[in-house]
């Protein structure tokens, strides 16, 4: 099972998990063509997609999606406006989209937004979470990491004081975005033992320092570290112990 990522940023947000007889879509922020391409002209693989909220760059594509007949889980709001194939799901409930077995939790950003713990036989148990400013949860038995860090709370600040960035800007972040910290005390408050991979996304085009992200998360965790960027593919097929 592989991850391929298709946009992650707050642009847009697509990530794909597909082996050769099934896909899952993460986040309806990229076109389906895109989705289409990604998976060599084999839109039948896909067996949903879940969505965490209803902002553009993660949902601007739900409709397209929902048209298209893909079953799109998301929080209910994601779906003001769109009549058919609709799913809005209950935090702590379990969804079963082929062999993806998905429960979501609730998040906190700015508006209603769900985090997933996605298990499937291939990966083990995936942790997607993104646009949230904390999430104090522990999560047993993980094997793959999917987390945001947004931003690092020095280069927002230096940023302000050169004026790229307008003060309110941290308003805003410290309520609804990761900072690195943030990030690191996550995964930390996590059982890693038996986590094989981390993907770090969303990271902020002026507030973030990618290769300075990858390696502090690595030097906490010790475990391998990626950056989402479009056409990063990796392997997150589990590996026996
Ligand atoms: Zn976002
Ligand atoms: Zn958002």
């Amino acid at each position: 099972m592989r991850l391929t990522v298709l946009a992650s940023s707050s642009r847009a947000n697509g990530y794909l998990l597909h082996n050769q007889r099934e896909a899952l879509v993460i986040e309806a922020g990229v076109s389906l063509l895109q989705v289409t391409k990604a998976l060599n002209f084999r839109l039948g693989l896909v067996k949903g997609c879940v969505v965490t909220h209803r902002h553009r760059d993660h949902a601007r594509y739900v409709r397209q999606y929902a048209d298209a007949g893909i079953t799109v889980l998301a929080p209910g709001d994601v779906f003001e406006g769109i009549h058919h194939r609709y799913h809005p799901i209950l935090p702590g409930k379990g969804y079963k989209l082929g062999g993806f077995k998905i429960i979501p939790f609730e998040v906190t950003h700015d508006v209603p937004c769900f985090g997933y713990l996605i298990d499937h036989p291939d990966t083990g148990r995936v942790l997607f979470l993104t646009d949230t400013y904390l999430c104090e949860y522990q999560f047993p038995d993980l094997n793959q990491i999917i987390i945001e860090a947004n931003y690092a709370d020095d280069i927002l600040e230096e940023n302000i004081i050169s004026g790229i960035e307008h003060l309110s800007k941290r308003e805003r972040l410290l309520t609804s975005h990761m900072e690195l910290e943030t990030s690191k005390a996550v995964l930390m408050a996590q059982d890693l033992s038996d986590v094989q991979n981390i993907i770090l996304t969303h990271l902020s085009d002026r507030n973030s320092d990618e290769e300075r992200f990858v390696n502090e998360i690595n030097a906490v965790t010790r475990k391998p570290v990626y950056a989402a960027k479009a056409e990063l593919s990796i392997d997150l097929t589990l590996k026996p112990y």
